[in-house]
């Protein structure tokens, strides 16, 4: 009892101080807002322009009223959310994504500086935002989603970084395997989900116009997904 008390009364402290540390700070432009990062909000400020302009160049169109938050935890092993409803991004601080590459040298992203992978993991997000009024005939389209997302991720890396993520895809084996449109599905995606990531970078890398793609999927002209049976 006493502990749901002082619980209840520390919660209460928290949101009155709340104002002090979670200043939101708006882009220039005033379409972006970002949260719970006043010290890294300018830099946040530039990535986001700047993957606002490279995903344009691949025929995705950002939203032009976004909010960007950090935050210390999110569901799940997600490194980055998008909640469409609200138009709300959350990534988690630098520092997390340091311990996870620390963590894991060996995954499709393990060769990113901490930086270069938040900045990644905010070009995805942006993606999927870009998407948020791709029509889908089915409860969810996570092979067309996470398609687009996971290709603007790497494609628009710094290119030493992508150079370095090709030459792992080689290593990895098989790099002339032809993948076709049906192994960009939904549950390779949920199984094997970095599977899904090199599948997904291999088709798209291989297309004579990859952009050309990345639109039709956005408009719903073409659609990777498959009603589950
Ligand atoms: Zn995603």
């Amino acid at each position: 009892m006493h502990q749901r008390i002082f619980a209840g009364a520390l919660s209460l402290a928290l949101a009155a101080s709340a104002p002090l540390w979670a200043q939101d700070v708006t882009c220039p432009g005033g379409g972006v807002t970002i949260q719970g990062a006043p010290e890294r909000a300018t830099a946040i400020c530039e990535a986001t322009a700047i993957a606002t302009d490279q995903l344009a160049s691949c025929n995705l169109y950002v939203p032009d009223q976004i909010t960007i938050e950090v935050t210390q935890s999110l569901p799940g092993n997600c490194y980055g959310l998008y909640h469409c409803e609200e138009d709300l991004i959350q990534l988690l601080p630098v520092s997390a994504y340091e311990t996870y590459l620390d963590a894991n040298p060996a995954s499709p992203f393990g060769h990113l500086s901490p930086q270069v992978f938040f900045d990644s993991i905010l070009r995805h997000e942006l993606a999927h935002a870009a998407m948020n009024r791709t029509p889908c005939p089915f409860d969810g389209c996570p092979a067309s989603q996470e398609f687009v997302a996971y290709t603007m991720q790497i494609y628009f890396l710094p290119d030493a970084d992508r150079t370095r993520f090709e030459t792992r895809l080689g290593e990895a084996g098989a790099p002339d395997r032809p993948i076709t449109r049906d192994s960009l599905n939904a549950m390779i995606l949920m199984m094997a989900p970095e599977i899904f990531i090199e599948n997904a970078y291999r088709y798209f890398a291989r297309l004579e116009e990859p952009c050309a793609l990345i639109g039709e999927i956005a408009r719903g002209d073409v659609l990777l997904d498959l009603p589950f049976q």
